[in-house]
Formats: structure tokens, C-alpha cells, sequence
């Protein structure tokens, strides 16, 4: 299963980005100056220090390691699944409902209409999260929130004109 459990690098693909400047109003064009975030732990998780090579501004970043990150990876993998199995056989219940002989006039069978609303919006909904988590299987790259250290020491969340790079 190549799509869930893609190899954890030990340097995270997510980059750290100083943003240079924003120019137009219609079309936004973005400058980054990117650099690598810090390396992933040998296990658990570990907030580093991250200095901004830019205009010097301290972050901290907590990365995740190879193996907290692949499991995260495989758990939504098997969510994504799981959901698409279930909306799959949501579906097939409900042909077989209406495949059903004595199933003919199901707009005057108040239970079945109701199946019908219920498997609908899970019908919908299911897939939808299903790849949700699949998507999130391939991107998730076991890197926490960026903070941004301010004056007085304490970490904030407002990292005005920097932010993570999602890895592609
Ligand atoms: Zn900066």
C-alpha cells in the first residue's frame, strides 16, 4: 500500500516560509523566502527552534517522527477506506432495497422513504470524509502549528508574514 505509508523522510517536505511581498489586488503574486524546517526526532515528537533567515524572528515547530508520522499516515488511510467501504455498502443496501419485488411503490412506504433520506446524506457524506482522509493520508507530514516567539518570550499564534509550506 504504496498510497498510505509513502516513506517518512527524516526532513520534513513541509518548508518554512518568510512571505516577501504581496503585490495587486486581483492577482495576488507571493515571494517566499523558504527554508527546511528542523529534523523529525529519532521517536515521539520535538518543538525546535527555528530562526527566520530573513528578518531574524524566532519560531518554534513541532515536528513529528518517522514512525509517529507514518502511523498518523496509515490511521487516516484506514479511515479514508473504512468511510468509502461503508458508503459502498450504503449504496448497495439501498439498490437492494429497491431491487426488492415488493419494493414497487416506495413513495407511499413511509420507512422506506425515510432509509432513503438517511442513506442519502451518509451517502454523501461518507465518501466525501473517505477521501477527505485519504487525501490526508498522503499529505499529512507529522508537522504541528508554527508559533511565532515574541518580544516577551511567550510563543504566539499570530506568525505575521511567515507560514508552513505544505509539502506537495
Ligand atoms: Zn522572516
Amino acid at each position: 500500500m504504496a498510497f498510505g505509508s509513502s516513506i517518512v523522510m527524516d526532513q520534513p517536505r513541509t518548508m518554512f516560509a518568510h512571505v516577501l511581498s504581496v503585490q495587486g489586488t486581483a492577482v495576488v503574486v507571493t515571494n517566499h523566502r523558504v527554508q527546511p524546517l528542523p529534523m523529525r526526532p529519532q521517536e515521539g515528537s520535538s518543538t525546535g527552534k527555528l530562526v527566520c533567515q530573513a528578518c531574524g524572528q524566532q519560531f518554534l515547530v513541532t515536528v513529528h517522527s518517522c514512525a509517529r508520522t507514518t502511523a498518523k499516515r496509515v490511521r487516516y488511510f484506514v479511515l479514508g477506506l473504512t468511510g468509502l467501504a461503508l458508503a459502498a455498502l450504503l449504496l448497495w443496501l439501498t439498490f437492494d432495497v429497491a431491487m426488492q419485488p415488493d419494493g414497487s411503490d416506495l413513495d407511499t412506504d413511509p420507512d422506506t422513504a425515510s432509509w432513503y433520506g438517511y442513506t442519502g446524506m451518509t451517502g454523501i457524506l461518507l465518501p466525501i470524509f473517505g477521501l477527505g482522509y485519504l487525501i490526508n493520508a498522503r499529505k499529512y507530514d507529522g508537522v504541528g502549528k508554527l508559533r511565532r516567539i515574541g518580544e516577551d518570550g511567550t510563543p504566539s499564534i499570530r506568525t505575521a508574514g511567515h507560514k508552513l509550506l505544505p509539502s506537495r
